[in-house]
């Protein structure tokens, strides 16, 4: 008997008979290269399937009721939030004549449209292939299609952390929508790289045999700065080079987050740590949860090296994002998720793991509650005024500190008082979306541990941890507001 995935692919096939890509080949390639793409990250069965049946709907004589009865309603919502994701794209495609912040109301678009998070990642392996297999299109499609890429997907990729995918979207993209200065940098970074690869060589080398004494068990690689990346940090440090520090990184893969610390501080009484280039995104994740340390020396032949250091879970997470939790969900992760141990995930993030155990709990064949996957990926938004008229945007639920701290972390640290609107406010009024705050502070006034009860955003609460330092360490990660 054939599985379900093979019926599906039977059902395509027949679907898309007739039907070419533009470079003459099958349709069917296209969805099974989907589908391809969604076993190498690690998907469920029915995002696979769905994957498989994306196109089948829109372009087919298929009816998702015939997916529901022959794959039932999981697969049928996935394939119907596809669908939906490209109708509305299509309407929004003039959408940032008459808004700003394109990327996020993009983002908010696709939350509205599908929040089913695995519809995301169906779209993303689609573009991916998309991309892929640009060549076959017509000059005038290739630059819409890429550009397109660079400004919704790639940084769609990057917010789950899907670091793989990023790099691989932005890169085509690029070579794409800039076709002379991608080449020119990709030519730079092989210069580079080949006439580093010696030094490099041999830091690794001596890196390795100083670990080794040490007993600790590591991992040690060489990462290259992808084109586009590269090609945004030339543009932000005004097209130098030399200034360019991570063009090539070490990067040093161990077992436990202790050990993360212990190679640091090797690295540092091996080589001079440059100032001011000390990074622990393992204390502070970034935004999107990715967890590293990064340091960048000076070699004993001054040659500037970066060091990246991080656990396997951290590798694995940074390199697939979202995807990596499905992978991983009945593994390490969530078994330190049960007992509590879990603190790498900032609070923005923590639906992941809600994803996740889900996801566990379908393995084990219990029963789920598909409502929970269908989590919305950015919390709702709301926008607010400063006096001056800058527009400052929030998740739903945030506080005149987090407004604050959002504005920079001086001003939040020294907080006053609130005016909303031109009336003085409790410091825990919750903000409505079009409200025009005003920030009091004074320069005597210090950051407060009792402001924990009056912050929801992630961010506010990282800076304020910073500012109470060290000693705040007992903090509970969730500190709901209050309701008065
Ligand atoms: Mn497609």
């Amino acid at each position: 008997m054939a599985t379900r995935l093979e019926r599906a692919v039977e059902i395509a096939t027949k679907a898309h008979e007739g039907q070419l890509r533009k470079s003459g080949e099958p349709y069917i390639v296209h969805p099974k290269a989907v589908m391809k793409i969604l076993q190498d990250w690690g998907m469920d069965e029915d995002t696979i399937i769905a994957g498989v049946l994306h196109d089948t709907v829109e372009d087919t004589d298929l009816k998702l009721e015939d997916i529901k009865n022959e794959f039932g309603e999981s697969v049928a919502f996935l394939v119907d939030g596809v669908t939906k994701l490209g109708k509305a794209r299509e309407g929004m495609r003039d959408i940032d004549t008459y808004l700003p912040q394109t990327k996020d109301n993009m983002l908010r678009l696709f939350v509205a449209t599908g929040s089913d998070i695995r519809v995301l990642i169906i779209k993303l392996a689609d573009r991916l292939h998309n991309l892929r297999t640009l060549s076959a299109l017509p000059p005038d499609k290739q630059k819409k299609i890429a550009k397109e890429s660079l400004e919704v997907f790639a940084p769609l990729a990057d917010r789950l952390n899907m670091g793989r995918l990023r790099v691989e979207m932005s890169d085509i993209s690029f070579s794409y929508v800039d076709p002379k200065r991608y080449e020119e940098l990709k030519n730079l970074i092989e210069e580079k790289n080949r006439s580093g690869a010696k030094t490099m060589k041999k830091i690794t080398d001596e890196v390795e045999a100083r670990l080794k004494e040490e007993k600790i068990k590591a991992e040690i690689s060489g990462r290259v700065k992808s084109v586009y990346s590269l090609h945004r940090k030339l543009a932000k440090h005004g097209q130098n080079i030399n200034e360019i520090y991570d063009l090539t990184a070490l990067r040093i893969i161990v077992e436990d987050i202790t050990t993360c610390y212990l190679v640091l501080g090797i690295i540092h009484s091996m080589y001079m740590p440059m100032n001011g280039r000390i990074k622990d995104y393992i204390a502070m994740p970034k935004q999107n949860g990715y967890q590293s340390i990064h340091t960048t020396v000076i070699t004993k032949d001054k040659r500037i090296i970066e060091f990246q250091i991080r656990t396997k879970e951290m590798h694995e997470y940074a390199e697939r994002g979202l995807a990596a939790s499905f992978y991983y969900n009945e593994q390490k992760l969530t078994e330190s998720y049960k007992t509590g141990k879990i603190q790498h995930l900032p609070t923005n993030l923590l639906w992941i793991m809600e994803l996740q155990q889900a996801a566990a709990q379908l393995k084990e064949g219990k029963k789920v509650d598909t409502k929970k996957l269908r989590l919305n990926l950015f919390a709702e938004k709301i926008f607010l005024y400063t006096p001056k008229g800058d527009i400052i945007d929030l998740p739903k639920g945030s506080l005149p500190l987090d407004f604050a701290y959002r504005l920079h972390s001086e001003i939040g640290g020294h907080v006053t008082g609130v005016k909303i609107n031109g009336k003085m406010a409790n410091l825990n009024t919750q903000l409505q979306h079009g409200d025009v705050v005003e920030i009091l502070t004074s320069k005597e006034q210090t950051a407060k541990a009792g402001w924990f009860d009056k912050i929801f955003t992630s961010h506010a609460r990282q800076k304020l941890k910073q500012q109470l330092g060290g000693v705040m360490d007992s903090i509970p990660k969730m500190a709901p507001p209050k309701k008065k």
